[in-house]
């Protein structure tokens, strides 16, 4: 459903390695974000003043036993897409401006 934008990760007893993510849903306007275990159906409100990294991290820790290396990375195809996105923005802009000042 939403795409996973932000992925937090801790390891627990025997190495294994669990992963909450922030899934981000285009489908609301403005979009929504949504925190999400991937390995059971914990899915809080983040209509909450604690960071979300804490959440995840507490999670981990409670139900899959991962206290270990708490760790948060962005989504790499996320970031491309943001690094692509930004000069072809300012491109944009920099084009109308262009086209203003000439008529
Ligand atoms: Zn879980």
């Amino acid at each position: 459903m939403g795409a996973a934008i932000r992925h937090f990760t801790a390891t627990g007893p025997g190495g294994q390695v669990f992963t909450v993510n922030i899934e981000r849903d285009f489908r609301y306007d403005p979009y929504r974000d949504f925190l999400v275990c991937a390995h059971c159906d914990w899915s809080p409100s983040l209509l909450t003043t604690r960071k979300i990294i804490d959440m995840a991290g507490e999670h981990l820790a409670t139900a899959h036993g991962a206290d270990r290396g708490l760790a948060q990375q962005e989504n790499e195809s996320f970031r491309k897409a943001r690094w692509v996105m930004l000069p072809l923005c300012a491109v944009l802009v920099i084009g109308l401006l262009a086209y203003y000042a000439q008529s």
